[in-house]
């Protein structure tokens, strides 16, 4: 097996910290790179006493080409907390340029690289990924994902807490649309056995949507979900490493992705609602995205769900690709 490197990016953060973890555990990676701003040499030394065969490398400010130099795979946790006084656009702006100058990073150190978008609001960061590698005319968007695994994580939880007849670790939900409030449509009737009321699918619906202010309001204060995030930031690499290493085939999770991915199957998708991007069940393969799996076929329920997240995905899709078309790197 060939030196297989992946780079944390963020890799000290509430995130980045339990990812590291979770990843030092797994022997499909040889090397894990810990790159941030700061800490990344403590977190690094810390891991890498732990007794699996990978090595740990930290990698301060000024080392970020050194940290993503050949990497098969960036995965990026990375952004600043929102501070007292900062409005949400201000915050945007912070970390849209973040993520901007990592992509930066990944066109020019490891091109060929997958990449695993974490840093929030996914919507709009994986766009500006997708711009900067199309800028620096290495786009593939077969390796770009925006990991939305956490709201099949939840999905299954949340549905387990109702019906324990369900197996939480194997049933998968399929959620589509993308990855903020609204945008997460949860394909609840797809799971089997299900038989759920108006008002239980209202409480449930809500909750896997805005499952992150319920932790927000619990940490009252010091910070949002991190431990779930990691667990299914984890989970969701894994997969791309078993299918793009060790060549296991039929692997399928809910992610987002730019739609020419898949072009021929999504062609109509796209035509109908102008989006370039969505979150869809994909199938994986050696080069990342080997199939957009067809929508599935969706209750009344749904469909309204659906139509209210494409309008907001345009807006926020919009908006990522805006900034990095209008503000590309000095
Ligand atoms: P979260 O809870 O979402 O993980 P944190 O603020 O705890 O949020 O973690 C984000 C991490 O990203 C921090 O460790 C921070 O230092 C790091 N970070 C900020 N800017 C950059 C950057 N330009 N490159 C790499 N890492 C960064």
């Amino acid at each position: 097996v060939s030196l297989l490197l992946v780079v944390i990016c963020g890799a000290s953060g509430g995130i980045g910290q339990p990812l590291s973890l979770l990843l030092k555990q797994t022997d499909l990676i040889s090397h894990l790179a810990l790159f941030d701003v700061v800490n990344a040499p403590g977190v690094a030394a810390d891991l890498s006493h732990i007794d699996t065969r990978s090595t740990v490398s930290g990698h301060g400010k000024e080392d970020m080409d050194e940290a993503m130099r050949d990497a098969h795979t960036v995965v990026i946790p990375a952004g600043v907390p929102r501070k007292p006084g900062m409005t949400r656009d201000d915050l945007f702006n912070i970390n849209a340029g973040i993520i901007r100058d990592l992509a930066e990073g990944v066109a020019k150190n490891c091109p060929d690289a997958f990449v695993l978008v974490i840093s929030n609001p996914v919507n709009s960061t994986v766009p500006i990924v997708c711009e900067v590698l199309k800028q620096r005319g290495v786009f593939n968007p077969k390796k770009i994902f925006g990991i939305s695994t956490l709201d099949s994580v939840r999905s299954s939880r949340f549905v387990y807490e109702l019906d324990n007849s369900i197996d939480p670790q194997t049933t998968r939900v399929t959620v589509i649309g993308g990855h903020s409030g609204v945008t997460i449509v949860p394909v609840i009737s797809h799971i089997p056995g299900q038989r759920f009321t108006k008002d239980q699918l209202d409480v449930l619906t809500h909750r896997i949507q805005y499952g992150g202010d319920e932790v927000v309001k619990a940490k009252d204060g010091a910070g949002s979900a991190t431990l779930s995030m990691a667990y299914a930031g984890a989970h969701f690499t894994k997969t791309i490493l078993e299918a793009t290493v060790a060549g296991k085939t039929g692997l399928v999770e809910s992610t987002f992705v730019n739609l020419t991915a898949d072009a021929d199957s999504t062609a109509a998708f796209r035509a109908t609602t102008l989006l370039d991007y969505f979150a869809q069940d994909v199938e994986f393969g050696r080069e990342g995205v080997s199939k957009i799996l067809p929508l599935p076929a969706l209750t009344a329920y749904e469909q309204v769900l659906l139509d209210a997240a494409i309008s907001e995905l345009r807006v926020d899709v919009t908006k990522g690709a805006t900034f990095a078309i209008d503000n590309p790197k000095v």
